[in-house]
């Protein structure tokens, strides 16, 4: 394929699609890899981030040959609009690749590029793990207790875009169909009101709590938790976890034993190779992840609640500074930290790259590459447990060398070379 609007690297191979059915991928030692730097402090994590991930490649005897594509503000500057066909298409194409975090006006204005992509490439998983690194301050007594991976629906829920103004045709047009077609009668006020729709599918549900059972199953870990509000939105959310347990009956047999089953029939004593499946209401399980952490291993649940969920996990373990994350489909992914594009801090080489870095390790796993994504992980601990820390960490501890984000990047690298 040919693209005007990206920077098509020298050098580099493409990576390809090796089962169809499975999504396994054929990955060359030197392959293409879209990336985003992204809005705000995208300009800064960005390019720490690929200078990190070169040195785990080159350290291992691969390269990746980098494509710059661009959204957000990168691509209003450069091609007059948000998110260029050629940037969707490059993703598509090579499969797997990385972004930074893009802007999302509040109210008004285009609809979340982030979204966007996840929605048109089909990466109906946001896989989020949260995991303690020793020497990061933590808000909380025990932050060796948290690790945990969310697996958030990426496709659907109120994130699907679906919603109405208050005040004009389409909200009242709806407005009117609730009220005399469908006889809601006597919910919504009078005067302006702005209406949306969550949708959520068996489809949608299945395909993503299939992918948090299969991680649990392939990782030795005891439980999944379905996670929703289903004692208020009966046919959405608690559909949710009713897909889930029917899931784990129809596909699994006796490797997911559920919380009853493991009290009734096992005494609580957990078989040898089994994944226990529980479910929490979306409230409950805030306070459960702070209160009784360890409990919770895998978690499974839509949109909204992933969205909240892992940013609070991420404050457990030490801030959105160091919180990663994966979008991933079929065959597909791209990685892409937890944290936003924190506008007021864009350009001034401040912020902690960590989450963008470990997102990126995230990336080198999908590609197969685990002794490169275990020297990533290996070095930012090492370099964060010595006290190199940027400005998140660094008012949180005591002494400590404050460094700014490039500067903690090359001392990444450097570590990444020690233990190589
Ligand atoms: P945010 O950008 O995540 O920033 C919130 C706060 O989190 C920052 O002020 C900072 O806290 C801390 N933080 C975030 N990233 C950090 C880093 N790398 N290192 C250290 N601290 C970090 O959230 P926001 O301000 O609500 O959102 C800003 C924009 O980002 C919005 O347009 C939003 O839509 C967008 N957004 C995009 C994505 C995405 O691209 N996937 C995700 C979320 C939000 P302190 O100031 O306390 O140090």
């Amino acid at each position: 394929m040919s693209y005007d609007k990206v920077e098509v690297p020298e050098d580099g191979k493409p990576i390809t699609l090796a089962d169809e059915e499975t999504g396994e991928l054929d990955v060359p030692a030197n392959p293409i890899v879209p990336i985003i730097h992204g809005d705000g402090i995208g300009t800064d994590v960005g390019p720490a981030a690929q200078k990190v991930l070169d040195a785990a490649a080159e350290a291992t005897g691969r390269s990746i040959a980098w494509m710059r594509v661009y959204a957000g503000g990168s691509a209003r500057d450069k091609y007059g609009e948000n998110l260029p066909d050629d940037t969707v298409s490059a993703i598509r194409e090579h499969r797997v690749a990385i972004k930074g975090p893009l802007t999302t006006p509040v109210g008004a204005g285009f609809r979340s590029l982030n979204v966007a992509l996840r929605q048109t490439l089909d990466l109906f998983a946001n896989v989020r793990p949260t995991y303690y690194i020793d020497g990061v301050p933590s808000p909380v007594k025990n932050p060796e207790e948290m690790d945990m991976i969310t697996f958030r629906e990426n496709t659907e829920d109120v994130y699907a875009g679906i919603e109405w103004e208050a005040g004009t045709d389409g909200a009242e047009q709806v407005r009117e169909f609730l009220e005399e077609d469908m006889d809601i009668a006597d919910v919504i006020h009078d005067g302006p009101v702005g209406i949306g729709v969550k949708p959520i599918s068996e489809f949608g549900s299945k395909r993503l709590i299939r992918e948090a059972f299969d991680y649990a199953l392939a990782n030795d870990r005891d439980s999944v938790t379905l996670v929703h509000k289903g004692n208020i939105m009966k046919f959405t959310e608690a559909a949710f976890r009713d897909w889930g347990y029917e899931l784990a009956d129809e596909e699994y047999g006796d490797e997911l034993i559920t919380e009853d089953e493991l009290w009734e029939e096992h005494d609580g004593e957990q078989p040898d190779g089994t994944v226990v499946v529980k479910d929490r209401i979306a409230d409950n399980m805030l306070q459960q992840q702070l209160t009784r952490t360890a409990d919770y291993e895998v978690i499974a649940t839509m949109n909204l609640n992933g969205d909240y969920l892992s940013d609070a996990a991420g404050a457990q373990i030490g801030g959105l500074g160091i919180a990663p994350g994966i979008n991933r489909g079929h065959g597909r992914c791209l990685a892409e930290p937890v944290h936003g594009s924190a506008p007021k801090y864009a350009g001034e080489d401040k912020v902690n790259p960590t989450a963008m870095i470990l997102s990126g390790r995230e990336m080198l796993h999908y590609l197969g590459w685990t002794d490169a994504a275990d020297l990533v992980r290996d070095a930012v601990e090492e370099t964060i447990g010595s006290g190199t820390v940027t400005y998140d960490l660094h008012r949180q501890i005591e002494g400590g060398e404050k460094v700014a984000t490039s500067e903690f990047a090359d001392a990444v690298v450097e570590t990444i070379d020690e233990l190589s």
